[in-house]
């Protein structure tokens, strides 16, 4: 680790010592549901259909008994219906296939329907207290700008971040990243004046300006590439 990679994340650390999971949830079942459901659309609109939602389908038994047009209603304002589908799915593939308890384990999430790599990790890291660092957006977004990681698709991103940064800061890795995306990296206007991190950031720092457009772009030529 170079000392300004060190600088970052001690930066970070100090920015924000209570960061911490947004999204409310008390169990795996509950992580999972409620990391699905916040696939584009945030945490806070997530936090106020999962109550409802948990109190009458509060475990994988239940959801799975229901349909997706019950499960609908409930989560309508959080995005599409696939979700709905997703959840109801995910919860009867956990009772027919893992004795009606969540996996813990990367190889077994990602099989349920709509998890992904990303939502799978967030269940192992705060329901399980499993070492992971779920790339979302955010993290994607600052680890690269700042210069955490040089990658151009999000598992790239997750690898040199898991090889750079000590395994016991996963997770709360994780979580300095997706605060400083959503308070001061912002994706289109980063506050790169008032940014405390400015002095160590790559892109900051950079010839070319911080050029979302141009950052998207290489993302797709790169999943193109990719194949
Ligand atoms: S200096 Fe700008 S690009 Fe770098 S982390 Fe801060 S806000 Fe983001």
């Amino acid at each position: 680790m170079t000392d300004n990679q060190q600088a970052i994340l001690d930066g970070l650390s100090a920015l924000y010592p209570n960061a911490g999971p947004e999204l409310h949830f008390s169990n795996p079942f509950e992580t999972l549901v409620a990391t699905i459901l916040a696939a584009q659309c945030t945490d806070a609109r997530v936090n106020k259909v999962t109550p409802v939602l948990f109190r009458d389908y509060p475990d994988p038994a239940a959801m799975a008994k229901a349909t997706p047009e019950e499960i609908f209603p409930y989560v309508k304002s959080c995005g599409f219906k696939s979700k709905a589908v997703n959840i109801v799915n995910a919860s009867r593939m956990i009772m027919e296939q893992f004795g009606g308890v969540v996996p813990n384990t990367l190889e077994e999430l990602t099989q349920l329907p709509g998890v992904g790599r990303k939502t799978a990790n967030v269940v192992l890291a705060f329901s399980f207290g499993l070492p992971a660092i779920p790339v979302d957006t955010h993290v994607f977004r600052v680890a690269n700008r700042l210069g955490l990681a040089d990658a151009l698709t999000v598992e790239e991103t997750e690898r040199q971040l898991m090889e750079l940064i000590p395994k016991a800061d996963w997770s709360q890795a994780h979580h300095w990243m997706i605060y400083h995306g959503r308070r001061v990296c912002h994706s289109q206007k980063p506050e790169c004046e008032t940014c405390t991190l400015q002095p160590y950031c790559k892109a900051a720092h950079a010839e070319q300006m911080i050029n979302p457009k141009a950052e998207a772009k290489k993302r797709a030529q790169a999943r193109k590439a990719k194949g």
